[in-house]
């Protein structure tokens, strides 16, 4: 399928009006179809999957920036950290210490976001709101000093139910406002992909990812 570039035209019409960031959510697609997106302009593109985004980072342009969006396993942060612009995935503590572990082994500051758990279903990952607040101090930050925490990812719940997506993205906005009262650097908050980036830039969103709307649908 090939990409669909008057849907990525006016997706970044409706991102200027906010002043908010596309990440091209590029995961199972093909270089030729990322490679047809960066000549019109990209550079921001999100991956899933370790290996694919290894691979996909060595054989496209270097001034690529790559979103890791997907879950992250420990064991696999040291494949990316030489090279990854933003991981928005981060659900745990153990996983704050080992991307910072990698990022001063690769002498990088790596800027991440804490995921956090805003959807109904069990099966997403993140963080619980509740508590956050309290867990995510400035002395919280400081103990991971190759890191920089930037903001919040949210995904909301799969649904029709409009309002319940409004609601779960509003009470993410909140969460972030608040931390971004307290610490350095916290300005962005990942919400929104194909089926409901509107909602959430209506929401607060600042960076939107979005895949299918601008790649076709995935196998
Ligand atoms: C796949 C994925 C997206 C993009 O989803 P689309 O519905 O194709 O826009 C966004 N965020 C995350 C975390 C994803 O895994």
């Amino acid at each position: 399928m090939p990409v669909n570039l008057p849907a990525y035209q006016s997706v970044l019409t409706e991102l200027q009006e906010k002043n908010a960031l596309l990440v091209a959510v590029s995961k199972t697609k093909s270089e030729e179809d990322i490679l047809e997106l960066y000549h019109a302009g990209q550079r921001d593109f999100g991956e899933n999957y370790v290996q694919e985004l290894s691979d996909k980072q060595k054989n496209l342009p270097q001034d690529i920036r790559w979103h890791f969006i997907g879950h992250l396993q420990s064991n696999k942060v040291k494949y990316i950290a030489p090279f990854v612009h933003l991981i928005h995935g981060i659900d745990s503590e153990k996983l704050l210490k080992e991307v910072n572990k990698e990022a001063q082994k690769n002498n990088r500051t790596i800027d991440v976001l804490l995921q956090v758990h805003i959807a109904s279903e069990e099966t997403k990952f993140g963080w619980e709101p509740a508590g956050l607040l309290e867990t995510v101090t400035p002395d919280f930050a400081r103990q991971w000093p190759h890191l920089r925490i930037r903001g919040l990812m949210g995904m909301a719940s799969f649904t029709d139910d409009t309002q319940k997506i409004h609601s779960e993205f509003q009470n993410l906005r909140q969460l972030f406002n608040r931390l971004a009262a307290q610490l350095p650097n916290f300005n962005i908050l990942s919400m929104g992909m194909s089926a409901d980036y509107k909602i959430a830039l209506g929401e607060g969103s600042n960076l939107v990812r979005i895949g299918s709307l601008l790649f076709g649908s995935r196998a």
